[in-house]
């Protein structure tokens, strides 16, 4: 059975029945076969395989990059199996601006709208214009605009209607020429006047300080996603924990930074086997050397456990957990 170790970041030891790259569709339909169960797969920055899959694990390698512009916008077609953070770096270089905030972020083009990808301030949602897809079932190809793609914080119609039954191959992205860089969150406010390529280096630097690499140390990135509350929940913690940290959602939720909660109950740095709880991030969670799917399982729950008896919040795991036949929930 081939290891999918170094085909995800959490770099579990875990084996599936076979693993077929494929760089384009013709070669992903001769791959595809629906009788058997499958897992399509970008750069494995968002999925832990806790055990052995017991089925067939396609990687999306298609490439290219087209652009043409108008006026007034950017028009760029990339294809899905790009690498992210090269893609918007060669949108740095040629001055389409925009994704800066979301450099550094591992994983392919064709997943970033799948969790609507975010950081900064920013959301990749803003700039998909349309996404090219196959259709599994009927292996026919379709067109979804952006607007129809029910983008929420880390959520899309491909974790919903679409779930598991397409396979993205495009993204076409619009980047308007006449656009304000944003800088107001965390460091970003520090820099004076910036543009977009200090927001760009900015970015890189502080996600190199504060984030674990995972090609240094298996991790995929924020393990759980910041919980949404109602703001009379909110007021009620509010009482108790006075520093409590919030982001207004609407008039009546806030967002609670899950790394809070989580440092709050003790568990920053805390191991369990081969899994730790990341000192200075404490929502990422990292396999410091030999973990077990059991392990990350053990640990993560713990956590939520914590978390819920003490501040009444159920915290959502923010990655794709796939076990012997397919995604399991915790
Ligand atoms: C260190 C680190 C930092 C991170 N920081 C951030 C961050 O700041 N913000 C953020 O939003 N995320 C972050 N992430 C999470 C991750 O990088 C993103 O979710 C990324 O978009 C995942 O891309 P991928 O190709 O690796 O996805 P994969 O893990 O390969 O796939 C993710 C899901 O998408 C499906 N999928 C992948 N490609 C396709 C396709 N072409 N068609 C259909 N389905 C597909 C898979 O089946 C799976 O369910 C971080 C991860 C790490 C390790």
């Amino acid at each position: 059975m081939p290891s999918l170790q170094q085909y995800h970041t959490f770099s579990l030891a875990s084996n599936c029945a076979s693993i077929v790259e494929f760089d384009s569709v013709d070669s992903f339909l001769q791959a595809y076969n629906p009788e058997v169960n499958t897992y399509i797969l970008g750069g494995g920055s968002n999925s832990v395989f806790l055990d052995d899959f017991e089925g067939v694990v396609l990687v999306n390698k298609i490439k290219g990059i087209s652009h043409y512009d108008t006026e007034s916008h950017h028009h760029i077609s990339v294809g899905a199996g790009e690498d992210w953070h090269e893609f918007v770096s060669l949108c740095m270089q040629n001055g389409w601006f925009g994704l800066e905030n979301l450099a550094l972020i591992p994983g392919s083009v064709g997943a970033s709208p799948i969790q609507n990808i975010g950081a900064y301030g920013v959301e990749v949602h803003s700039f998909i214009d349309s996404i090219e897809a196959i259709l599994l079932e009927t292996k026919e190809p379709f067109l979804i605009k952006g607007a129809d793609c029910q983008f929420g914080y880390r959520d899309s119609i491909f974790k919903h209607a679409l779930y598991g039954k397409a396979l993205i191959t495009k993204v076409n992205f619009t980047l308007p020429k006449a656009y304000d860089v944003v800088a107001s969150y965390g460091e970003l406010s520090a820099i004076d006047c910036p543009n977009a390529k200090d927001i760009f280096n900015k970015v890189i630097e502080v996600r190199k300080a504060k984030l674990p690499d995972p090609k240094q140390l298996g991790n995929a990135g924020s393990f759980f996603k910041n919980p949404v509350i109602a703001l009379a929940h909110f007021e009620e913690l509010k009482c108790h924990y006075l520093d409590i940290p919030s982001y207004p959602v609407s008039e009546n939720q806030v967002k609670v930074p899950a790394a809070w909660l989580i440092d709050q109950m003790g568990f920053k740095g805390k191991a369990l086997n081969g899994v730790r709880c990341h000192p200075t991030q404490p929502l990422v969670l990292t396999n410091i050397g030999n973990a077990q799917g059991n392990d990350l399982i053990a640990l993560a729950k713990e956590i939520m456990n914590s978390v819920e008896s003490e501040f009444k919040i159920t915290l959502e795991p923010e990655v794709r957990l796939v076990g012997r036949e397919g995604l399991i929930q915790l």
